[in-house]
């Protein structure tokens, strides 16, 4: 049913899917228990991915990745999904962190950085929002001023996905506080600079074993270095420029969620029986399997479009925000029909279907919420 095979597949990518099975069936999903009960994955997993080349897939092999495209990115988040996991934080390492250092960094920034990232060796996390500011990224208050050879960075940050295994920590800060997206950078913090301390990991309805964490920067001082890229004030530029591919990141996770909805789903109302007969016999279980069989398949032609965009280098911000808006909003629908059909064990944490009901709220509000969305999206119209 969702079988037909997404039109920018390829045989490489056949390969890699075999690996990143693989991987998350042996690395993952027998640990999830404990990714859970610790709130975040062992770091030593960020390594043993490291070691099979699951890390910064689409970064080039000069600077140790694996020389893939956004697809090499999307099989491994399909593949985490599949397993049913959403405590590593691989996808905002590699699509987002290492592709920030990627485009902007300079060449020692590139070379110091994105090898350690490949191996495992350094986890990276990007600090955008703020206790008082989210959506509104332009008002945050943390700030790098620089002095002399380096940048004295203050401020806190929360929220933070692999905020608590973090070793760089990109850091959108104000070199310019009195100016507002003009005044935006990113900095390159290490999690070892003295002066830098982490929160608590904090409590989710959801994505429990993921490490969300606050930060706190106490006049931490880095080379000047530090500034990702030649200039000040290009941060907000950054930030929009990948965004899209962040939020496709999102989109790409939301699809693969609902087809494991389906999959779930449609092996419990086989099994369990009510009234002498399978749940599945009852006319509304066909019906809303069916809805929820067309919401995935539907949202994954509009996702397989999208990446092909990407591919090409086409994919613009109001198609990636329509992207993100529909699938969240789809997946959170499917997530909820399809717990409802498992009548209360849907509402035990031990079955995947609460887990992916509970986990997938988020995809609504992080990276953007579905009201920014609409906003991007109104503004192209
Ligand atoms: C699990 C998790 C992981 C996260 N990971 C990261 C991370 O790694 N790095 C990071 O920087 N951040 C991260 N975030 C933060 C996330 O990106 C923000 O929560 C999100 O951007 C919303 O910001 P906010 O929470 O401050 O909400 P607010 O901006 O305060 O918004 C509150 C409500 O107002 C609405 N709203 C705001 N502005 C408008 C508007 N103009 N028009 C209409 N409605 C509006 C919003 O849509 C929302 O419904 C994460 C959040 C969670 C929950």
């Amino acid at each position: 049913m969702t079988a037909r095979r997404s039109p920018w597949m390829d045989d490489d990518l056949n390969d890699l899917r075999d690996l990143a099975r693989t991987f998350c069936e042996k690395e993952i999903r027998p640990h999830i228990e404990t990714f859970i009960a610790d709130k975040h994955v062992d770091r030593d997993l960020w390594n043993r991915a490291g070691a099979v080349g699951l890390l910064c897939l689409s970064i080039p092999e000069e600077y140790g990745g694996g020389g893939g495209t956004f697809a090499h990115e999307a099989i491994l988040i399909e593949e985490q999904a599949r397993v049913g996991d959403s405590s590593w934080g691989a996808s905002l390492h590699n699509g987002i962190v290492a592709h920030y250092l990627l485009a902007y960094g300079t060449e020692d920034q590139k070379q110091q950085w994105l090898p350690k990232m490949a191996s495992g060796e350094v986890v990276g996390a990007i600090a955008m929002t703020e206790p008082g500011t989210g959506s509104d990224l332009q008002n945050i208050k943390t700030k790098a001023i620089r002095q002399g050879e380096e940048y004295v960075v203050s401020g806190s940050k929360t929220f933070i996905t692999n905020g608590s295994q973090a070793d760089l920590v990109l850091t959108v800060a104000k070199t310019d506080p009195d100016d507002k997206a003009a005044g935006i950078s990113l900095m390159l913090v290490p999690t070892a600079a003295e002066g830098f301390s982490r929160g608590r990991v904090l409590e989710k309805i959801g994505m429990k074993g993921q490490d969300t964490s606050e930060l706190f920067f106490d006049n931490v001082r880095v080379p000047a270095t530090s500034l990702l890229g030649h200039t000040e004030g290009q941060g907000f530029i950054q930030l929009m420029e990948q965004l899209p591919q962040e939020r496709l990141l999102v989109a790409v996770s939301n699809v693969a969620a609902m087809e494991l909805c389906l999959t779930e789903t449609l092996r419990y109302v086989r099994d369990r029986s009510a009234f002498g007969r399978p749940i599945w016999g009852f006319q509304n279980t066909k019906f809303k399997m069916a809805e929820v069989a067309t919401e995935a398949r539907v949202a994954r032609a509009f996702v397989d479009e999208c990446i092909e965009l990407h591919l090409d280098g086409e994919l613009d911000i109001p198609t990636a925000a329509m992207a993100k808006l529909w699938c969240s909003e789809r997946a959170q629908r499917v997530a909820d029909a399809c717990l409802q059909l498992h009548g209360g064990y849907g509402y035990m944490n031990e079955y995947p279907i609460a887990r992916a009901w509970a986990d997938l709220r988020v995809s609504q509000i992080y990276a953007g919420s579905s009201e920014i969305m609409k906003e991007i999206i109104s503004r192209s119209l």
